[in-house]
């Protein structure tokens, strides 16, 4: 496995594969690996011949500086994982390397910002944009695997990659759990041992929310997702929405011909867990 930390080094490599026919696979990512990362990794390694990781924590897309300054770091063991699961290359960057030229692009992400994700963490989406696009240029993969999890940011890089021409496939990867439920996430190492025993709560809930969902109506639903997620000592509910999987517009009724989905963000102590869950069959 080779660990590359400039941008014009990505580039030549995969220039060299396209020559040689080679299809590359992307797979974007802040570290502090998991077994959802790895999946993501598998993905890429099914559909192409070689597959490249990056790891860069991206300030950028951080709204809170506290969130960024305890982010876990862990690029040893990292880069163990990576090489057990066949990743060709780590890109590594630094934030001068990501930042130091100039690129002015303009997004425009339509609706799909003014909702969840984008009211709670302003910028966010901006700063995941940006980086997501320099690592498109430099790195210029066929494909690159997206996490389901963060389903607000599959559906906003699908769409600024259409909408920029992009070449590049973009593909969503399920959600991978803990034994319990708990949807995988590099901040779950942030958890007490006894948050992190609860928190298994939070895709129960999700669960029954789906057994509800076109029998109650949504806001009983919604009431329901509230009164439990804040009855669990330590947790607070940030937001329950249940939306279309198209456009991500929340909804106050079932009568719709779009596919439905459970959006979820739960503040355990001071750590912020997403999670989501497809309610249409
Ligand atoms: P992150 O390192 O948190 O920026 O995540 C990098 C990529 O891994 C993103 O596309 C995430 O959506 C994806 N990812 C993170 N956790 C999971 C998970 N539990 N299952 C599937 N994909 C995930």
């Amino acid at each position: 496995m080779i660990v590359l930390k400039q941008k014009q080094e990505v580039s030549n490599y995969t220039a060299t594969c396209k020559l040689n026919n080679k299809k590359v696979g992307f797979v974007a990512t802040m570290g502090a690996l998991h077994q959802g990362h790895l999946s993501l990794i598998q993905f890429a390694k099914k559909d192409n011949d070689v597959v490249i990781c990056s790891i860069f924590i991206n300030p950028l897309q951080f709204n809170d500086k506290s969130d960024f300054d305890k982010y876990p770091k862990t690029l040893s063991a990292d880069l163990t994982l990576l090489e057990s699961q066949g990743c060709d290359v780590v890109f590594v960057p630094d934030v001068e390397e990501m930042y130091a030229s100039e690129d002015a692009t303009q997004f425009d992400f339509g609706k799909l910002d003014k909702v969840m994700e984008g009211v709670f963490r302003p910028g966010h989406f901006l700063g995941m944009a940006k980086v997501v696009k320099r690592l498109f240029d430099c790195v210029q993969p066929h494909t690159a695997y997206f996490g389901e999890k963060d389903f607000q940011q599959l559906a906003i890089i699908r769409k600024f990659t259409a909408d920029l021409h992009l070449p590049v496939r973009i593909i969503g990867v399920p959600i991978m759990r803990e034994m319990d439920g708990l949807a995988m996430s590099s901040r779950n190492t942030l958890l007490l041992a006894n948050e992190r025993v609860a928190a298994a709560a939070i895709y129960k809930t999700l669960q029954e929310a789906k057994q509800m969902a076109f029998k109650y109506p949504v806001d009983a639903v919604k009431q329901f997702v509230l009164s439990t997620i804040n009855h669990i000592p330590g947790f607070a509910l940030e937001y329950f929405e249940i939306a279309d999987a198209e456009e991500l517009q929340p909804t106050n009724n079932w009568n719709t011909v779009k596919p439905l989905m459970g959006f979820i963000v739960v503040r355990v102590g001071t750590v912020r867990l997403i999670d989501n869950i497809r309610l249409s069959n």
